[in-house]
C-alpha cells in the first residue's frame, strides 16, 4: 500500500492516505505511484455504467488504501445533486467533434469535479489517534475560481476548515460575489491588498512559519494544508472524466472499445491534461494529449523547444484560471516518461527553482512530443474562437475553452481519431467577455450581461451565478499581506 513517495526521491514511501493528508512532499517534490502502471482498468466493462461506478474503478486503481464502502461513500457525496446534469461530466458533438462539459457542478467550473471529491478524502486521512484528534485548515490564494471551488466543497466538511484570500479588486464581480456569499460554518473569506502574486507568496511564507504551526498544532490542535493542483487527491478525481468521456464515445456507437481518441485540453497548471495521461497509464486508448495555453505560453514553448522558461512577462488575459507561469503538475509527467528518474527531475527542477529555466534531454523531448501536441490563443483569437464556435455550432463557449477550441481547429484532424474538447468553465462565469466576443450589447453590470447572453442565444444562466445578484455577503474583510497569519490563527481558534 505504501506506494507513494516524491517526485525526487524514493526515500520515503507513503500511503495515498498520507499523501493525500501532507499535500506536497517535504523535499519540494509531488506524490507519485509506481504502482499505476501495474492496473489495467478493463474499459469494456464500463461502458454504460453510471460516473459514480466509474469513478469507484478509477479511484480504487489510483488510491488503493481507501476500502471500496469509504470510497462509494465519497463518490455519493461528491456526485450527487449538486450536478446538474446526472452525466456529471456529459459529452457533446460539436460538429465532426466533441464536447466535454466539466462545468455542471455547483460552482460552475471543472475544479468542481477535484473538489468536491478532496474534501471527503482528505477527511478520512486520520490513522492515529493523535490525526483523529486534529483538525485540517485549508489555505488558498486564489485568482478566482479556485476558491470558491475549494469553499463550495469544504464547507461543513467534518474536520476541516478552509481560508481563501482574494486580491482586492483583482477577481471579477460575479467571482468575487461567489466567494463571499458562501456558506458554511468552517469558512473564512478575506480580500488582500495586493495581487495575486503577493497573496500567494504570503500563504506559501504562513506555510513555511514553523513557530505558527507548531502554535496552531499546541492550541488549537489544527495542521495546515492546502487545496491546490499539487495534491493527489486533487488529480485522481479528474482521471475520471476521460474515462466517462471514452464510454459515451462507445455508448454512441462512435468508437469500438481499443480505438484511440485524442484530447484537447485547456491548460495551466497541467493537471486536467496530466489527468488524461494517468488515463492512457491506467490503459485508457488515449491516442494524443493536445495542451492548449492562452498567451502566457510557457508549455507550448516547452513542448516546442525543450527548453523550459519561467524568465518572461506575466499576462493578465480573460482566461485567468490559465494565466500561469509555473505549471507544477509537469513534474509529475516528466517524472513518468524519464521513467522514474528521480535524479534527472531533482536536477531539472533545481534549474528551475535555481536558474529560472531548465532543459530537457533530447531523447525524453521526443517521447513526450510522442504524446502531448501543443497551440496557444492570444486573446484576439480566443475572442474570435468564441464567435466562430457560436457560428458553426451553436454552441458557447467561455475563454478557457475557447483557447483549447482554437488550438483544435488549427490541427489537422484524422478522420480515424476522434477529437473530444475539454470545456473547462460555464460562459456564464465571464459574462461579458462572453457577450463582447458575440458582438452583445455589454453596458449595464454582469448580471446584465448574462440575461443578454441568454437572451441572444436561447441558452440559461446557471440558478447559483445568476441569483448572486440578490445573495447578501458574508465576508467584507480587506486586510493587509503581514496580517494574513494572523487572520489564519483566529480562523484557527474557532474551529
Ligand atoms: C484551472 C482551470 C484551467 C486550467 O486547469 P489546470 O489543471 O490548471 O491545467 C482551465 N480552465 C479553467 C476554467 C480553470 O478553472
Amino acid at each position: 500500500m505504501n506506494t507513494f513517495h516524491s517526485t525526487r526521491s524514493t526515500d520515503e514511501m507513503l500511503t495515498a492516505r498520507q499523501a493525500i493528508r501532507r499535500g506536497l512532499a517535504a523535499d519540494g517534490g509531488l506524490y507519485v505511484s509506481d504502482a499505476i502502471t501495474e492496473h489495467r482498468i478493463d474499459v469494456a466493462s464500463l461502458v454504460g455504467a453510471p460516473y459514480q461506478r466509474i469513478a469507484a474503478t478509477v479511484l480504487g486503481a489510483l488510491l488503493p488504501d481507501y476500502d471500496e464502502a469509504e470510497l462509494a461513500q465519497c463518490i455519493a457525496e461528491a456526485y450527487g445533486e449538486q450536478w446538474s446534469d446526472p452525466a456529471i461530466t456529459p459529452l457533446k458533438p460539436l460538429g465532426d467533434d466533441y464536447v466535454l462539459e466539466l462545468f455542471n457542478g455547483p460552482t460552475s467550473a471543472f475544479k468542481d469535479v477535484a473538489l468536491q471529491m478532496l474534501p471527503r478524502l482528505m477527511s478520512r486521512t486520520a490513522t492515529n489517534a493523535k490525526e483523529r484528534d486534529e483538525r485540517i485548515m485549508i489555505l488558498t490564494a486564489t485568482s478566482g475560481d479556485t476558491g470558491k471551488a475549494a469553499l463550495s466543497g469544504f464547507a461543513d466538511v467534518p474536520g476541516t476548515g478552509i481560508t481563501v484570500f482574494y486580491p482586492q479588486g483583482k477577481v471579477s464581480p460575479v467571482q468575487k460575489l461567489q466567494m463571499t456569499t458562501q456558506s458554511g460554518s468552517n469558512v473564512t473569506v478575506a480580500a488582500v491588498r495586493g495581487n495575486f502574486d503577493d497573496a500567494q507568496s504570503a500563504v506559501k511564507a504562513i506555510f513555511a512559519d514553523h513557530e505558527q504551526a507548531r502554535r496552531l498544532a499546541d492550541e488549537h490542535h489544527v495542521v495546515l494544508s492546502s487545496a491546490n493542483s499539487i495534491n493527489i487527491g486533487r488529480l485522481a478525481p479528474q482521471v475520471v472524466y476521460y474515462f466517462a468521456a471514452y464510454c459515451q464515445l462507445v455508448e454512441r456507437g462512435d468508437v469500438s472499445v481499443g480505438d484511440g481518441v485524442e484530447f484537447c485540453v485547456p491548460t495551466g497548471n497541467f493537471g486536467d491534461v496530466l489527468a488524461g495521461y494517468y488515463a492512457k497509464m491506467l490503459g485508457l486508448p488515449v491516442k494524443h494529449l493536445i495542451v492548449a495555453s492562452d498567451r502566457n505560453k510557457v508549455l507550448f514553448d516547452f513542448l516546442t523547444t525543450g527548453t523550459y522558461d519561467r524568465k518572461r512577462p506575466f499576462y493578465q488575459t480573460i482566461s485567468p484560471s490559465m494565466d500561469i507561469l509555473v505549471s507544477s503538475n509537469l513534474e509529475r509527467m516528466l517524472y513518468y516518461m524519464a521513467d522514474r528518474d528521480t535524479r534527472l527531475v531533482n536536477m531539472m527542477m533545481n534549474d528551475l527553482a535555481e536558474e529560472y529555466v531548465f532543459e530537457t534531454p533530447t531523447p525524453l523531448l521526443d517521447k513526450i512530443r510522442s504524446l502531448f501536441g501543443c497551440g496557444w490563443a492570444d486573446e484576439t483569437q480566443v475572442r474570435e474562437a468564441i464567435g466562430s464556435c457560436w457560428n458553426d455550432h451553436h454552441y458557447v463557449i467561455d475563454p478557457h475553452t475557447a483557447c483549447g477550441y482554437f488550438v483544435m481547429q488549427r490541427i489537422p484532424r484524422d478522420p480515424a481519431t476522434p477529437r473530444v474538447l475539454l470545456s473547462t468553465a460555464s460562459p456564464y462565469k465571464f459574462p461579458r467577455a462572453v457577450s463582447e466576443s458575440l458582438g452583445l450589447d455589454t453596458t449595464g453590470t454582469d448580471f446584465t450581461c448574462m440575461d443578454t447572453l441568454a437572451k441572444a442565444t436561447g441558452t440559461t444562466a446557471p440558478k447559483a451565478l445568476r441569483d448572486l445578484e440578490w445573495a447578501s455577503e458574508r465576508f467584507d474583510t480587506v486586510i493587509d499581506i503581514d496580517h494574513m497569519g494572523e487572520l489564519v490563527s483566529r480562523a484557527a481558534a474557532h474551529l
